[in-house]
């Protein structure tokens, strides 16, 4: 008996210990996940920028993002309207506008009967500078985000912090359970925060704002980064479809920051220069460090969004000179960041994706000029007509009470208080508008309230788009879309974006580093694709209203 055991002890020995570890191997350990997310969201860029910018960019920013990491080359927006707010949130949720309710920067809140920044919420204050505008959160954001995913998967010990100028391009990626999100001033020129995150800023904050920055990027001219004959891939610099700074009687190179910002709200300049991304990056980087953040097992997350591209984009035109200045210089912020990041966290030990919040339309009057139908629309224009048109079928009663986003919200108060009568009134007066949209130059077609809260989310064409942008409770009763190339503005200088057409939908999907294999695609693939494909690389849960997919192409 006693042979026995000792006999069996030794097989059963080896393979418990065999079973250790095979089971041991099959556990998650850290080494199988990165030890920082990079998520990069660039304010207005085209997919089209990589291709025509590539000989210019040197090799160690886009192209190493490119040829070390995956593209995909046809990535889109897959609804509208297609401007920041919802585009950060579309990123970071997986999802759309239907779900997660952000449907515009500002957009027509129809309980409060007010304009709302998309970010606003007055339970909270400013933090950093009391005279800014800081009383925002991400409260309006439906859905969560990746960033909190990761947040509820590690028990709140993942680091998530997101930086940007703009506030909505710091707060909505980084989500409902972030450390912190920090945006730009205008005011004082540094960056501030919520009390919805913290009570006051952290050391190296207020360290990293008190070297005034602002103050020195402002001292500089703007001048080209190479020689301004090697511009070719863009338009003449002198052009009449770019917008001037005040005080300068030519949209042209050099740009003399030291005189122009007092006539270009002082610190507010920094936004529409280049300089506003080295801003950026000396803060990411204070950010990296400050929060020692991918420098243990728990894997971090940190969102940047680069928006001085947005503001010279909406200025200047895809055409101009100034956009690709400002691409050839973000490529070199991007180069430096990659460097920074090798060294801090470790080549190949970070993940990192890179894309935009939405692209942009060409200068309408540049197309009209170049024999290409394109056209501008004023939305201001469309409500005085409509009222008059409708005052003649219901005098003394006004019905349009805003019209924004491509979508009118009619004045509920109009209608009359008997239940019968009102829903009459209200499909007539809803089909009166429709029919007065269709006779209107630019509109293309129409959707109202209830074919869009009924419609199918998967439906493909515009009107599909218009559906997964449509949120039943807080948007409009009639959305609109104008033919292609035409825009919801009226000056003939500068550009701007919104619409469901490709120039405003297709972006970059760049993908790099921990995970990621190397390649391209051009599988169609939604921008809702790329949150659920980082969830399914850190092994966590998707975004909670998730609609998009993993990438399949791009995971090991
Ligand atoms: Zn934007
Ligand atoms: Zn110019
Ligand atoms: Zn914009």
């Amino acid at each position: 008996m006693k042979m026995y055991r000792q006999i069996m002890r030794g097989p059963l020995l080896i393979f418990s210990i065999l079973m250790c570890h095979v089971l041991g191997a099959q556990q998650p350990n850290t080494s199988e996940r990165p030890k920082l997310v990079v998520g990069i969201v660039v304010d207005q860029m085209r997919q089209e920028y990589l291709y025509r910018f590539y000989d210019k960019f040197g090799q160690h920013g886009f192209k190493r993002l490119i040829n070390e990491g995956f593209m995909v080359k046809n990535g889109h927006y897959n609804y509208a309207p297609t401007v920041t707010g919802p585009g950060h949130a579309s990123v970071y949720t997986g999802t759309t506008p239907a779900v997660h309710g952000i449907i515009g920067n500002e957009y027509y809140d129809k309980a409060k009967g007010k304009f709302v920044n998309c970010v606003e919420d007055s339970l909270y204050k400013p933090v950093g500078n009391d005279a800014a505008n800081g009383q925002l959160a991400p409260s309006r954001l439906l859905s969560s985000t990746i960033t909190d995913e990761l947040k509820l998967f590690t028990q709140k010990r993942a680091k998530v912090v997101g930086v940007s100028m703009k506030d909505r391009g710091a707060i909505l990626p980084a989500g409902h359970m972030a450390d912190a999100a920090y945006w730009f001033d205008s005011k004082s020129g540094t960056f501030i925060s919520s009390s919805f995150y913290m009570n006051k800023l952290p050391d190296w904050v207020i360290k990293f704002n008190s070297q005034n920055l602002a103050d020195i990027y402002l001292s500089q001219e703007w001048q080209t980064l190479l020689p301004i004959q090697q511009y070719s891939e863009s338009g003449p610099d002198d052009s009449p479809y770019e917008r001037k700074f005040a005080g300068k009687d030519k949209s042209t190179f050099p740009y003399k920051l030291s005189e122009l910002r007092a006539k270009n709200g002082n610190f507010g300049l920094l936004g529409s220069t280049p300089f506003a991304n080295d801003y950026l990056t000396q803060m990411a980087f204070a950010a990296l460090a400050g929060e020692q953040m991918g420098k243990d097992a728990i894997t971090d997350f940190l969102c940047i969004s680069y928006s001085a591209t947005d503001a010279v984009g909406h200025a200047k035109g895809p055409n101009s000179v100034e956009v690709q200045d400002t691409y050839l210089r973000l490529d070199r912020n991007i180069e430096e960041l990659l460097k920074k990041l090798d060294m801090e966290v470790g080549k190949g030990m970070y993940t990192l994706f890179l894309s935009a919040d939405h692209a942009v339309a060409d200068v309408p009057q540049y197309l009209t000029d170049s024999k290409i139908p394109s056209g501008y629309f004023s939305d201001s224009h469309l409500q005085v007509k409509l009222e008059e048109y409708l005052s003649g079928y219901y005098p003394g009663r006004s019905f349009i009470e805003n019209i924004s986003n491509q979508q009118i919200f009619l004045n509920q108060q109009a209608f009359s208080k008997d239940p019968r009568s009102s829903g009459m009134d209200m499909y007539l007066v809803t089909e009166l508008i429709g029919k007065y949209l269709m006779a209107m130059d630019g509109i293309a077609n129409y959707y109202t309230e209830a074919t869009l809260r009924q419609g199918n989310y998967g439906e493909d064409g515009q009107k599909g788009k218009v559906i997964r942008g449509y949120n039943a409770k807080r948007s409009g009763d009639i959305v609109f879309i104008l033919d292609p190339g035409w825009l919801e503005s009226g000056s003939i200088q500068g550009t701007t974006h919104g619409s469901g057409y490709t120039y405003d939908t297709h972006v970059p999907m760049l993908f790099f580093g921990f995970g990621i294999k190397k390649g391209t695609s051009v599988q169609p693939h939604s921008i809702t694709d790329i949150a659920p494909t980082i969830s399914t690389l850190l092994k966590i849960k998707f975004p909670s209203g998730s609609t998009g997919q993993p990438i399949s192409e791009i995971l090991d």
